[in-house]
């Protein structure tokens, strides 16, 4: 079919405007979808921990430049509270000088967004309804125009699409939800992250320009009330938590919730259509691999894409090179999100005894710090 794209991609969240711009590099026509107007996801403070591989990845796209406010994390020191046991992984130990970095996700997308719109990729206000299978292809409709292409990527962030072909997902409720906040410390971060686990669930502090931005893992009453107490009934409350060790917390701003769950699409794709990023897998935060999960899966598509120009889209065989990654991060995150949630006798020794061991033996944390700063775990 002549007037046929090589793709359509449903969703111009990160992992789809990625998505597209690295399709476009091979020489793939590609166009987004966007359901929200152009802008709308710019104010989302949340802060994304971006793994070095992420970045990379963005580099090769031309992006980094743009990502102004981009924090590096050069050393992640993971600890419990009131607990013994603690581990610290640094850049320097790995040879490098950051092992990740920190953006808020509306920079993200807006720098995605100003390189994608220059290439003409992205169609605003425009939300895939439905998608159909045809033996020439999928067939995506958005505001009644029917856009017929060789692959079609569900790049929605988890929405209904995909059970139109039978893709259906499965889902896990923590029982928690993510309060996120911004804090100025009194004392200079030296980019240092947090993973602390505390009594009432995970606790991240991350570098995020001259502030940490926290990552509280709460049960959702908890959450609900954090969210709205005043601003120094928050602090006295978060120092309680974390203690100390990142210095006295002076100022809050910017506080959202989140609910947290782990929806896992059963398969990645049908035929020529693929699911990519959160469409494909919901994960907790506690790990920060949701999005580096979603870019590499937006890497992989955009290669089998370019692999298979001229004919049909194989998803399958895209399904296929995504599963072992997949299924390493959804485990190795779920495990971290139970271990470190639960509430057992016999569990804080367990912990105690893990992060002592991984601290004392240096090849096992750097290997551990690469896995996690490149997204091969
Ligand atoms: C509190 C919190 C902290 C996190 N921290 C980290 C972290 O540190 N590191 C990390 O890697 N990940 C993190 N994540 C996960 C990360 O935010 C997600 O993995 C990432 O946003 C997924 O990107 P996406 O493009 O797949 O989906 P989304 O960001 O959800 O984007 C989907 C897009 O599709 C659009 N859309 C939806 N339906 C349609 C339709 N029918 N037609 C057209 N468009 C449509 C939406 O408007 C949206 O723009 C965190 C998540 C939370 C909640």
């Amino acid at each position: 079919m002549a007037d046929r794209l090589d793709a359509v991609i449903a969703g111009g969240g990160p992992v789809g405007l990625t998505l597209a711009m690295a399709a476009a590099q091979t020489g793939a026509r590609v166009q987004v979808l966007e359901s929200r107007a152009r802008g709308a996801g710019f104010d989302d403070a949340r802060n994304l921990a971006l793994s070095r591989g992420s970045w990379l990845r963005l580099e090769r796209l031309g992006i980094v430049d743009a990502l102004t406010t981009a924090t590096p994390i050069r050393t992640v020191h993971v600890s419990q509270r009131a607990q013994a046991g603690r581990t610290v992984l640094d850049a320097r130990d790995l040879g490098t000088d950051a092992l990740g970095y920190t953006v808020a996700y509306g920079d993200l997308v807006q720098a995605l967004d100003a390189r994608a719109c220059s290439l003409g990729l992205v169609r605003y206000g425009s939300m895939a309804e439905s998608l159909e299978s045809t033996p020439d292809g999928p067939i995506v409709t958005a505001a009644g125009e029917r856009i017929a292409a060789s692959a079609a990527f569900i790049a929605d962030g988890g929405g209904p699409l995909p059970q139109a072909l039978g893709l259906e997902s499965t889902t896990k409720s923590y029982g928690t939800n993510a309060l996120v906040a911004r804090v100025t410390p009194e004392r200079a971060h030296r980019n240092v992250a947090y993973e602390r686990f505390t009594p009432q669930g995970p606790l991240a502090l991350l570098p995020s320009g001259d502030a940490f931005v926290v990552v509280w893992t709460l049960p959702p009453t908890l959450a609900a009330l954090l969210a709205t107490v005043d601003d120094a009934d928050f602090l006295s409350r978060l120092q309680a938590a974390f203690g100390w060790r990142a210095g006295r917390f002076v100022t809050v701003d910017s506080r959202a919730e989140y609910p947290l769950q782990l929806r896992t699409a059963s398969m990645a794709a049908r035929g020529p259509v693929a699911l990519v990023g959160n469409a494909a897998q919901t994960l907790h935060p506690v790990a920060g691999q949701g999005l580096n999960l979603g870019l590499r899966d937006a890497w992989a598509a955009a290669t089998a894409l370019a692999a298979s120009r001229g004919d049909l889209f194989d998803g399958e065989a895209y399904a296929r090179a995504r599963r072992t990654d997949r299924e390493r991060t959804i485990r190795f995150t779920d495990g971290l999100a139970e271990l470190f949630t639960m509430d057992a006798p016999g569990l804080p020794l367990m912990r105690t005894a893990m992060l002592t061991m991984l601290d004392g033996f240096a090849p096992a944390r750097r290997r551990f710090g690469r896995a996690l700063s490149l997204g091969q775990l």
